[in-house]
């Protein structure tokens, strides 16, 4: 899988490694509410990430014109380390911060209505947020990775002012 996907992305998949939110499967709070997505609502695909989803079986790739992105939707189930780096973070995300020109890591605004782990205040497992704080620092060095994550931030952050 991994000849297929930029350096970076490898690297973040690696650095995240089996960490999730919680120790066990929040899917049980919500009969896995963020894999029921349909055809024109799936997850967003890092750079590098595309190439290697349009040639598998298991996903469809799409353009999603809201996010102005490439898109990935699944049948509801998968191999979890093929899985795309969005639901890797889910129910978290990478923002751009104008002010000290960093990427950081903050629930994901899209999430926040209705996975129970952010909607209950459920304590997150540390080691999880931890990858994902490093991986931002990765991200960040990484001139497409860098400009991605400014453009969704920018996107997802007009959301929030709607
Ligand atoms: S919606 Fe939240 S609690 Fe439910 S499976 Fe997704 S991340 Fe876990
Ligand atoms: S690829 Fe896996 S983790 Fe991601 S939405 Fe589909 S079933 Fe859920």
């Amino acid at each position: 899988m991994k000849n297929n996907l930029s350096e970076t992305i490898s690297k973040v998949y690696e650095l995240i490694g089996e960490h999730t939110p919680l120790i066990c499967d929040c899917g049980i709070y919500c009969n896995g509410k963020c894999c029921t997505g349909d055809d024109k609502d799936g997850m967003l695909l890092f750079p590098g990430e595309k190439e290697y989803f349009e040639n598998n079986d298991a996903y469809r790739v799409f353009f999603d014109e809201r996010y102005n992105s490439f898109a990935v939707s699944c049948k509801g189930s998968c191999i979890r380390d093929q899985r795309p780096l969005s639901c890797r973070i889910f129910p978290y995300q990478f923002y751009y911060d104008k002010k000290s020109e960093r990427i950081n890591v903050a629930p994901d605004i899209r999430a926040v209505d209705y996975c129970p782990l952010l909607k209950n205040n459920i304590k997150i497992n540390k080691k999880f947020l931890r990858s994902l704080r490093i991986s931002a620092l990765k991200l960040q060095s990484d001139p497409q990775c860098l400009e991605y994550i400014k453009h969704i931030s920018s996107i997802l952050t007009d959301f929030n002012i709607i």
